[in-house]
């Protein structure tokens, strides 16, 4: 009764891409109470443990009060204008001394896509740096790449009704168990719809939470799984499974395609990459190709590979032969992994310019500088560095200056020890964060933040769909929104507020104005209100007059792609074996994961008891075989090595659920910071992190 909230405010959860609902219970100015909301499509009245104990994030000791400067090697409560003078001027002096590249920015995908947007004019158009990038690198950008070469934009072609829909749903490298747990619920929707259980695919090296729901767990090698969709579609070209109608009318690059797949990608030879036996491929071809409606969905078990980008477009290639592609039930999900990394894709200025315009091309410079009164000339005519070669221009001195927001690369980055070299050279690092986190404590300058529920604005999730999230308490302490941090640190620039904000004070300006620059785009929010947005319980894009309440599917019949002949490609893809294989000296594959109970690098959930009891240190999941050779059993302590370091003292649990020769260890943890000993290797198309397989050795202590 002590604790009942005062009143409820509808919002939105900031944890994860799936986008839930909820109502935050606010009681003498604090939230002190998260429910779901029942009315919300998302969720329908359900939460995870997470958005449960959301709430308690906002108030936890792990948060900054008030910005911090560093003075005599210690970081010291400073003011807003110190804080913001001492960056500008040190910022002011490095572009003079070394051009304007040398200041480098990397974002987030927790950021609400109002602030977003208003930080990527910043960059780009008032700093004029290009060197900009968001942490989406590290967990969706293969996504992004993928959907580009094959549909010519990014942009996920289904939606959450589509699990309700499917014959078959294949996930790939997706535990979704753990990592987007409300997903279950349209799975489980599916056999009241549709009037019979649909045949529920797992594709993972792992047999994780999400494999129990199978009805064919496909326990691949590590990082097969671009050779399986070849072989995949081998048998089916082979069988005649194929949709001929829709491969003629709807893609192109068939003839090519199907060469490379026929004169490559044997059944006997996928058999051996994969270790799957030949007539499990072939049952699993036979299910997916005769389902009436077959969808397939991944996350970073794909995406985080130095092959995502061509896996992406190889899983697209089986949803295109077979034409599952805009129909109910029939698609190709990418699940993104924040709250809003899809918010920062669409209104871009990382990887292209707002509402997916292409840098190099003149058209989309011109188009977006009208619209937003600029010179076309401010408007980059290249992308800058992605955040892994920003690390290494660091590292070679051409980058002096790194401005991070809420992210926090001394845990999250791979292969730490070259990390930890480049920012050590840094002249200035700028740590813009709600929370404490490790790279903040090295930080010279700290912008203190708010967070969830402290401010106001809209996230859009793995579906398209664009959510409220509303303000229900003040910030804490001295803490701004990012909104704010971005529009008052503009001002210690000359000239630079009046030139990209005029008279904007609030989120809604920076949405309005992402409305005009979306307008007539793939990602069109026209149509949409903040109101409606809440009315409808979110909305996908495109909105517009000619879809006023949303489109829940990319490509349907009388929706051509957005490339030159309105067709989906068929790409010629190939499968490589992993550059670091196991070895006399590293003789185990180290996978890395997530468990349910955190959030990414523990910064929001490590002073949450419930969520910390739960899962409280790292783990080793190593098979019983191989614990019998190295004389281990569950509860024992290791310390585990790679060339590249070694990490102390993490318990062992036996378990099947990992093959032999492979061993499983999640990666939030900084008391047991795994990527000391992952890898520095990257998707030249995407420049995601292949965090999912190196050679490691485990010890004794
Ligand atoms: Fe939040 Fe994701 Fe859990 Fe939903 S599934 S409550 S969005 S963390």
């Amino acid at each position: 009764k002590q604790k009942a909230p005062e009143k409820w405010v509808r919002s939105t959860c900031g944890y994860c891409g799936v986008g839930c609902g909820l109502y935050i219970g606010v009681k003498d100015g604090k939230p002190t109470y998260t429910k779901g909301d029942p009315a919300h499509p998302v969720n329908m009245g359900t939460l995870c443990p997470k958005g449960l104990s959301e709430h308690e994030m906002v108030q936890s000791s792990n948060r900054y009060t008030k910005p911090m400067i560093r003075k005599n090697g210690q970081l010291v409560e400073s003011t807003w204008d110190e804080a913001f003078k001492t960056t500008s001027d040190k910022f002011k002096e490095i572009q003079a001394k070394h051009g304007n590249g040398a200041v480098s920015v990397v974002s987030t995908g927790q950021l609400l896509t109002e602030e977003f947007y208003t930080l990527g004019k910043f960059v780009q158009l008032g700093l004029k740096t290009n060197n900009y990038d968001g942490n989406t690198t590290l967990c969706m950008a293969s996504a992004v790449m993928g959907y580009k070469q094959t549909f010519g934009s990014d942009g996920p072609v289904g939606c959450y009704e589509d699990f309700s829909y499917a014959d078959t749903i294949m996930l790939i490298g997706a535990n979704i168990a753990d990592n987007h747990p409300i997903l279950k619920l349209h799975i489980a929707k599916n056999k009241k719809i549709t009037g019979k259980k649909p045949k529920i695919i797992v594709i993972d090296p792992r047999f994780s939470k999400t494999a129990k729901m199978a009805d064919i767990f496909v326990p691949i090698k590590p990082r097969s799984d671009l050779a399986l969709m070849n072989g995949l579609c081998h048998i089916i070209l082979e069988q005649g499974w194929e949709n001929e109608k829709f491969i003629n009318e709807r893609t192109t690059g068939y003839k090519e395609f199907r060469k490379h797949i026929m004169a490559n990608y044997s059944p006997a030879e996928v058999a051996i990459t994969t270790g799957i036996e030949v007539k499990e491929l072939y049952e699993l071809a036979r299910v997916y190709a005769k389902s009436p409606a077959a969808m397939s969905a991944w996350t970073m078990g794909v995406n985080q590979s130095s092959l995502g980008t061509d896996t992406v477009s190889a899983i697209c290639n089986l949803a295109l032969i077979t034409g599952n592609l805009g129909r109910k039930g029939a698609t190709a999900l990418s699940i993104t992994g924040q709250c809003n990394a899809m918010g920062t894709r669409e209104t871009g200025f990382t990887s292209s310019i707002p509402g997916y315009r292409n840098f190099a091309s003149s058209y989309d410079r011109e188009e977006y500088a009208t619209i937003v009164n600029v010179p076309v000339e401010d408007v980059p005519q290249k992308r800058g560095y992605s955040y892994p070669q920003i690390i290494d221009a660091i590292e070679a001195g051409e980058i002096k200056a790194l401005w991070l927001v809420a992210t926090n690369p001394l845990v999250s980055f791979p292969d730490q020890k070259k990390l930890r070299r480049a920012l050590n050279k840094l002249e200035l690092l700028v740590v813009q964060d709600a929370f404490k986190s490790e790279t903040a404590f090295k930080a010279d300058v700290v912008f203190s933040a708010s967070t969830w529920s402290e401010k106001e604005g809209t996230y859009t999730n793995s579906e398209r769909r664009c959510n409220r999230a509303k303000k229900a308490v003040e910030p804490l302490g001295q803490t701004k929104s990012d909104f704010d941090i971005v529009l008052e640190f503009s001002k210690y620039f000359e000239g630079v507020n009046e030139r990209l904000y005029p008279n904007w004070e609030k989120p809604i300006d920076a949405f309005n104005e992402w409305k005009k620059v979306s307008e007539g785009r793939l990602c069109d929010y026209t149509g949409m209100t903040y109101e409606l947005i809440e009315e409808l319980g979110g909305i996908q894009w495109p909105c517009n007059t000619a879809n006023p309440k949303g489109t829940p599917r990319l490509y349907s019949e009388d929706m051509p792609c957005p490339t030159p002949d309105g067709k989906a490609k068929l790409l010629a893809l190939d499968w490589l074996p992993m550059s670091e294989p196991q070895n006399s000296s590293f003789p185990l594959i180290l996978n890395t994961g997530r468990t349910v109970e955190q959030w990414h690098t523990r910064t929001k959930t490590k002073t949450i008891s419930i969520l910390n009891d739960l899962a409280p240190e790292a783990w080793i999941e190593i098979n019983p075989q191989d614990a019998l050779k190295l004389e281990v059993k569950s509860g024992d302590r290791l310390d585990i090595s790679s060339i590249r370091g070694k990490i102390k003292d993490i318990i062992v649990r036996e378990s099947q659920n990992v093959r032999e020769g492979n061993i499983f260890v999640p990666f939030h943890y900084n008391e047991q910071l795994i990527n000391t000993i992952t890898k520095a290797e990257f998707d030249p198309k995407s420049f995601e992190p292949n965090y999912k397989q190196c050679a490691v050795q485990l010890h004794s202590i």
